[in-house]
């Protein structure tokens, strides 16, 4: 079991959500995605699906005040069951992070997924996924083996929205005026492991799981 939370910082496509499902396995961690929780509520035509629906697949942050009392709500129950957790796309803006802060949120570390605009660009593109089971492939490191199907489920495999050219760019502009700057926050607050994309995913596992077990 974990002893500590994780926050992960990274552009679009850094690794962060594949990394979160496998630490989830080796060490008893749930992922919280806000990108999956509105990929949820969008295919499900909720209400809230159906107002950030435009704004997401856009590639454009949906506004703090929502984004941030879902987070809120999520770190309650888990808090309660005593659950350690990962912040997979939360805090995306300095604002989220300073209201992580006021709910005298202070366990945790953050790593920061260091990597090239061109190599996210590139897996960007190459990104399928299961609508189903949510496994994500790449076409050029992690093809599935019955691609265009699923290997777990046999389910038709399918880009998102927001990986296409335009959306990817707006994410990456976005990323860096709003995003960057989250860094420097948690650099501050001698909160930062950086990790950089020349370190590989096993050795990248193995030096998470050293400092959160
Ligand atoms: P992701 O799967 O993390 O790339 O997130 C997909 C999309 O969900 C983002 O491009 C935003 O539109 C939205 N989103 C996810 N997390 C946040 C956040 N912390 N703040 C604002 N929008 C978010």
């Amino acid at each position: 079991m974990a002893r500590t939370n994780i926050i992960f910082l990274g552009m679009p496509g850094s690794g962060k959500g594949t990394i979160s499902s496998i630490l989830e396995t080796k060490a008893n961690i749930i992922q919280i995605s806000t990108g999956d929780i509105f990929r949820e509520e969008i295919n499900n035509k909720t209400e809230l699906g159906l107002k950030v629906k435009a704004i997401v697949e856009s590639g454009s942050y949906v506004p703090d005040d929502i984004t941030n009392k879902i987070v809120e709500n999520k770190i309650i129950q888990m808090q309660a069951n005593n659950q350690k957790f990962i912040l997979d796309g939360f805090p995306r803006t300095v604002q989220q992070a300073m209201f992580l802060d006021q709910l005298n949120f202070e366990d945790y570390i953050v790593v920061y997924l260091d990597v090239e605009k061109q190599v996210v660009i590139d897996r960007l593109s190459q990104r399928y996924f299961c609508k189903v089971c949510k496994k994500s492939y790449n076409l050029a490191s992690f093809k599935s083996k019955k691609h265009p199907y699923c290997e777990n489920d046999g389910e038709l495999l399918i880009q998102r929205v927001d990986d296409q050219p335009e959306a990817v760019k707006k994410r990456l502009d976005i990323y860096e005026k709003e995003t960057a700057p989250v860094i420097d926050f948690y650099r501050r607050k001698n909160k930062l492991l950086t990790i950089t994309q020349h370190d590989n995913i096993n050795e990248t596992i193995d030096k998470i799981l050293d400092i959160i077990l």
